[in-house]
């Protein structure tokens, strides 16, 4: 890749962003751009585009998103469709006014129809209802990578998308309220092994598959991405493994040594049945993931102890 470019990650604080930046820090990036929420708010579009018309970067990575688990996005529909609407919609024509010659978007396999035959393919995009309790967040980011597509088509720039499956790993979320599931369960082990407590309530039934992927792992593919001359507009990025959540759950158990007793709490959702990604097109290309489930798990445990010892665990966004 061209070390010498001036790279724009947006979001570089959340897990995707952070990670990016580490990824092109390894690469010896010279010039890594980054703005704080203070400096620069993505859902304005006038201090969008002023800021990129001050700095010009020559690529764009935009991983800044409002993001959650099941409990926040159900419960923040509007919010998760605003927020992440006006995002993409600033980044995408501000990088275009400020001749951003590349720019690549993320999202998320929650962009599928609910039903979309697994593992889910890209061409299944837009063929059927959306899960209902992240529908926000969903259309948000099917406006983004559609964006992205149309900017390419009308304008010639090279704006593509990755659509990673479930994310976890360093700089995670760790409320328990708003979280992704497996930050979550460490979090309820850990607190469960360290009070003692007999019992972790889990949410649903447990039966849900899902596909996780270490944020490691998406940032390389990211700047595999980046260095396509030709991307497809779209691209999922998964580990390709699948377990079910009371898999997991089990996995994070023995990960943290918590001897305590899993109740699972019918009364909350379980959100889509199954979520795996086919991401043998990005696999075509040459890009595999190098972290699996238990050793990512493990890394990520070691970390949230030492978090949770220097006081700096992340608790929201
Ligand atoms: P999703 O993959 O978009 O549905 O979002 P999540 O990362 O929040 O995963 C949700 C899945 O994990 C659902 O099947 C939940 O029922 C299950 N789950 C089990 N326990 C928990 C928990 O403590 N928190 C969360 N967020 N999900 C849980």
């Amino acid at each position: 890749m061209d070390t010498s470019l001036r790279y724009f990650v947006a979001g570089h604080r959340g897990m995707v962003g952070s990670a990016v930046v580490r990824a092109l820090q390894r690469r010896g990036c010279a010039s890594i751009l980054t703005a704080t929420h203070a400096d620069l708010d993505l859902t304005d579009q006038a201090s969008t585009r002023a800021w990129f018309a001050e700095h010009r970067p020559d690529v764009a990575v935009i991983a800044a998103a409002k993001v959650g688990g099941i409990g926040a996005n159900s419960a923040a529909n509007a919010t998760f469709l605003y927020e992440n609407i006006m995002i993409a919609a600033n980044t995408v024509e501000a990088a275009y006014r400020a001749d951003v010659k590349r720019l690549l978007f993320l999202g998320s396999s929650c962009i599928y129809p609910r039903m979309a035959p697994q593992p889910i393919r890209e061409d299944a995009l837009l063929t059927g209802a959306l899960e209902k309790t992240n529908e926000g967040y969903a259309l948000a980011k099917i406006s983004g990578l559609k964006l992205c597509e149309f900017y390419r088509k009308q304008f010639g720039v090279l704006y593509h998308s990755l659509m990673p499956t479930n994310l976890y790993g360093t700089g995670d979320n760790y409320d328990v309220v708003g979280g992704h599931v497996l930050p979550t369960m460490i979090r309820k082990f850990e607190v469960a092994r360290t009070t003692g407590a007999k019992t972790v309530d889990l949410w649903g039934s447990g039966t849900p598959l899902r596909e996780f992927l270490h944020v490691d792992d998406l940032a390389e593919a990211c700047l595999y991405a980046l260095d396509m001359e030709n991307p497809p507009d779209l691209m999922n990025v998964g580990s390709g493994r699948e377990v079910t959540i009371r898999q997991l759950a089990e996995m994070i158990r023995t990960a943290t040594g918590c001897e305590a007793e899993i109740r699972w709490d019918s009364t909350k959702p379980d959100g889509t049945p199954r979520k795996l990604c086919d991401s043998s097109l990005l696999r075509s290309f040459g890009w595999a993931p190098a972290i699996d489930l238990e050793e990512g798990i493990a890394k990520t445990v070691i970390e949230y102890r030492e978090a949770v010892a220097a006081g700096t665990v992340r608790l929201g966004h």
